[in-house]
């Protein structure tokens, strides 16, 4: 029998880097390794294990891997260090030669880090385990809760997709998930634990079930019907994934919230084709007038990829005038940055690092347009909001069902409740609206 108590007491440091996915991931980590003894560590403790959570999704990502590494073996330079995430999977022998290093696991492993953290010797040189990430195939659905009152559960993992400037597929491996009856199961769990606002998470959502009967929409109805105290939210899905049946039937859903975030990537066929990505501007915009046709309260976040190769200075001025010509909430503006083995890196023509930053610039300021707009669209009516447990100054905050950002003064009683608000104007800086007596 495996003796437990080694690990009794024991303080472990995390720290994530990248997407909602790594976070939920992270928390589960952390999980398994509480349920085995281990505690999270205080400021001003010594920590006996880190975790670093890695992503690897542009160069700037690594290279902030690679300092978070050395800030943690600075501030606990006596821990075991354990790496793990996306850049884990992709590079593991570059991050063994990182000071301070003493555990590598990549995308399969690293559930498993209770077993490695048994046998590891911390005076041996750096190991690493992974697996060939074509021969993952096992996928748990996971539920874990972030430092506000928000559940992250993950629905689906990896993507069978491989647009040309993405390396996802390499870290993440094919498209798997579980049963919506089991993805049902770990929901409930979630809700026993006190979620009241759960996020469905994963590399491609809406690729949920694609090797099994089963699809997206039959998870959507199934937790829609849920009959507890809880809303959902649908994380990034990809617009040609995202149905009118979906749409329609979120319009009139008890329990999943109007609020979309759709990857667009590039506002020009062109480009898009440069991409490979699966659906044209087109359909695009159908997804978005649908939504906001059924809708008109409907968030709808839009991510953005500035500075592709072959993204001439003419092509990102009619990307820009079409993404202007969507009625969206807010962009998430993503800078090009070449990722080794990826398909882009086959076109010559290239975008300047400089000129890259310009428009990443340009689409900032369409953002905070739009976001403006649509919260203004927004004040004066009322709308459920689930309020939060951080605090800021003497306020708290929350977010109502269509994504909107809102505080109020600070009530510990509130945490965590649902109450219906009127918006009102802007609060002091100008980052969430107030709510009218
Ligand atoms: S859909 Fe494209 S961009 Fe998204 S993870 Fe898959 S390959 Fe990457």
């Amino acid at each position: 029998m495996i003796d437990n108590n080694i690990f009794h007491n024991k303080k472990v440091a995390f720290h994530t880097l990248g997407c909602k996915l790594n976070f939920a991931e992270t928390s589960a980590i952390g999980k398994k390794m509480a349920e085995e003894g281990f505690v999270k560590v205080r400021p001003g403790e010594e920590a006996d294990v880190c975790v670093i959570n890695t992503c690897t999704v542009t160069d700037t990502a690594d290279r902030k891997c690679r300092q978070a590494i050395g800030k943690f073996h600075r501030m606990y330079p006596n821990s075991i260090m354990v790496i793990t995430g996306c850049y884990a999977q992709l590079k593991p022998e570059e991050i063994t030669k990182i000071e301070g290093v003493d555990l590598v696991l990549g995308a399969n492993e690293k559930f498993s880090i209770l077993e490695y953290l048994r046998d590891i010797d911390p005076e041996k040189p750096a190991e690493f385990h992974t697996t060939k990430i074509n021969q993952i195939k096992e996928f748990k659905p996971s539920c874990s809760r972030d430092d506000r009152t928000r559940y992250f559960l993950k629905v689906q993992d990896g993507c069978d997709y491989y647009c040309t400037y993405c390396t996802i597929p390499f870290a993440r491996g094919r498209s798997r998930s579980a049963s919506v009856a089991e993805t049902v199961a770990i929901a409930h769990e979630a809700i026993d634990a006190g979620a009241k606002e759960i996020v469905l998470t994963g590399v491609n959502i809406g690729d949920f079930g694609v090797h099994t009967d089963e699809t997206f929409f039959d998870l959507v109805k199934d937790l829609d019907n849920i009959e507890r105290d809880v809303r959902f939210r649908i994380s990034s899905i990809e617009p040609n994934l995202l149905t009118d049946e979906i749409i329609e039937y979120v319009a009139t859903s008890k329990r999943i919230m109007p609020h979309f975030h759709i990857p667009l990537q590039s506002g020009t066929n062109e480009v898009l084709k440069l991409m490979r990505r699966k659906y044209n501007r087109e359909l695009f915009a159908h997804k978005v007038e649908k939504i906001k046709s059924l809708m008109p309260h409907a968030f709808i976040g839009v991510d953005v990829i500035v500075g592709v190769r072959g993204e001439t200075p003419e092509l990102f001025e009619a990307s820009c005038q079409f993404i202007d010509s969507l009625d969206v909430s807010q962009l998430h503006v993503f800078t090009y940055s070449e990722r080794t083995g990826t398909k882009m890196l086959e076109i010559e023509q290239n975008t300047p690092v400089v000129e890259r930053k310009k428009r990443s610039d340009i689409l900032h300021l369409l953002s905070e347009k739009k976001t403006k707009a649509f919260y203004e669209s927004q004040m004066g009516k009322t709308y459920p909001i689930l309020w939060e447990s951080r605090r800021f100054g003497d306020n708290m905050v929350g977010f109502t069902n269509n994504y909107i950002r809102a505080e109020r003064s600070y009530d510990k009683d509130m945490i965590n409740k649902v109450q219906e608000v009127t918006l009102g104007e802007w609060n002091s800086d100008g980052s969430a609206l107030v709510i009218k007596a």
